[in-house]
Parts: C-alpha cells; sequence; structure tokens
C-alpha cells in the first residue's frame, strides 16, 4: 500500500497499523505523526480525507469496531482528533 502525506500537513512518513490482512491491510488505521490526525483504511482503500470532507458517523462507526485493536497512545490521539 503506498502511503501519501497527510492531506492536511503534508507530513511523510505516516504510521500504518493494521488490524485485518490477507495479503495486504484490509482494515486499518493511518496516522499522522506531525498533526496527529488518523485515517481509516477500509477494504484495502486508505481514505485521506481532510478534517471537512469526513463522516463523522464513519468515523466514530470505525473507531468504535476497533476500539480493541487500536493501541492506546493511537486511540487517545484518535479521540483528539474527533473532539476537536
Ligand atoms: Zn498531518
Amino acid at each position: 500500500m503506498d502511503l501519501l502525506a497527510c492531506p492536511v500537513c503534508k507530513a511523510h512518513p505516516l504510521e500504518l497499523y493494521s488490524f485485518r490482512e490477507s495479503r495486504e491491510i484490509e482494515e486499518g488505521v493511518i496516522i499522522c505523526p506531525k498533526c496527529s490526525r488518523w485515517y481509516p483504511v477500509l477494504v484495502g482503500v486508505p481514505h485521506m480525507l481532510p478534517d471537512e470532507m469526513r463522516d463523522k458517523n464513519q468515523d466514530l462507526t470505525f473507531l468504535e469496531k476497533w476500539r480493541e485493536k487500536i493501541p492506546l497512545n493511537v486511540l487517545k490521539r484518535c479521540e483528539w482528533a474527533m473532539h476537536s
């Protein structure tokens, strides 16, 4: 999977956490280490959308689904991003 730069702050490289994979990552999360934004990977496709284009309900569903698998430090950053 090619990781693009963060669409908001242009940081690169980004951190990738895999939750489910077969030959390649199917679901996971991409974290920007610079601005702490997170981006979901759904069905093998990274969704690198800036804040104004994101679907809050989809984000919440994603966080709930993978809450157990998201590393705690990442989850804190996710929640920080959700509430800002
Ligand atoms: Zn960023």
